[in-house]
């Protein structure tokens, strides 16, 4: 486990060029044309065949959707998460240590090919969501309950998770809103914006109300655990912060999260069961990086 250690501890320099705030929000800006298209009545044309191809995808189950996509729809959703969730908190540098953190994990993740983007949010609830397409946000609010960076690189393992499972990406696949078309394309979403703006509701509801469903979000445990241990993390983090949100999540404030996602008992129970495993044995000795959060976010005020 030795060379693990090593790893955890470069991360520093090893992701010195990292997305700051100011490219956050110029990919933002370039998102959002993607919602101002043309006229819906040019794809007219084709409508037979897309019904006749639409039929057989359906009996499928599932459509394809390539990348370029996924981040057109997961950029427009992502765009909603910033204005329903306070806007971006404007502190370069600790966006630059989440996205160390959350970048060191997506490149050990199953899909390190593709660019993670992460936002912290402006809200005191304490939140984290996924969108299409690698959008991750966590809010203000939970960054301030987080006390190590174990925690920290967990809770990021979790979205990733959401990430490269393609989890919310299923919903957009099976979308009534979809139907008939045979295959998604830029050029599809463009000519009809009211399907595009179909979809990406879709997905807000999914992601922002409705939750991805208890099964995918024990998946993301399991998973967000096995890739922050893959870092060098001590993998039993995880667990903690979620026990760490009971308080959080009962009550008679509603937040979010507890919306959206299972109960924290479930949750931890769950993430016993998959620690106990034979691959972690011996991992409660791993770092926790308590002091290199704090310093890290000593100067900011969250
Ligand atoms: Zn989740």
């Amino acid at each position: 486990m030795k060379q693990f250690l090593g790893i955890v501890i470069c991360l520093t320099t090893l992701f010195s060029s990292l997305p700051a705030q100011a490219q956050w929000k110029k990919l933002l800006k370039q998102l959002e044309p993607k919602k101002e298209t043309q006229n819906s009545n040019q794809n007219k044309g084709s409508k037979t065949e897309n019904l006749i191809f639409g039929g057989l995808k359906a009996l499928q189950g599932l459509l394809p959707i390539g990348y370029k996509e996924e981040m057109a729809i997961g950029g427009a959703v992502a765009l909603e998460a910033v204005a329903r969730f306070g806007g971006l908190f404007e502190d370069p540098s600790v966006e630059k240590y989440i996205a160390t953190v959350g970048n060191a994990i997506a490149l050990t993740s199953d899909r390190p090919d593709i660019p993670y983007y992460f936002g912290i949010l402006n809200t005191e609830e304490p939140n984290a969501f996924a969108c299409p397409g690698g959008y991750i946000f966590m809010s203000r609010g939970l960054l301030k309950l987080v006390q190590n960076e174990a925690q920290l690189a967990g809770i990021l393992g979790h979205e990733i998770a959401h990430v490269s499972k393609k989890h919310a990406l299923e919903t957009i696949r099976r979308s009534k809103a979809l139907a008939g078309i045979s295959e998604v394309t830029l050029t599809a979403l463009d000519k009809d914006p009211q399907m595009f703006d179909s979809v990406v509701k879709e997905v807000v509801n999914m992601i922002f109300e409705n939750g991805l469903g208890r099964t995918k979000e024990l998946e993301a445990d399991k998973i967000g655990v096995e890739f922050a241990y893959r870092v060098g993390y001590n993998p039993n983090a995880l667990k903690s912060f979620i026990e760490l949100l009971k308080p959080h999540m009962s009550g008679s404030r509603q937040f979010s999260l507890s919306k959206t996602h299972p109960d924290p008992k479930d949750r931890a129970q769950n993430l016993q069961n998959v620690l106990s495993q034979s691959n972690y044995k011996g991992s409660q000795s791993l770092p926790l990086l308590a002091d290199r959060l704090v310093t890290s976010l000593s100067n900011i005020k969250l």
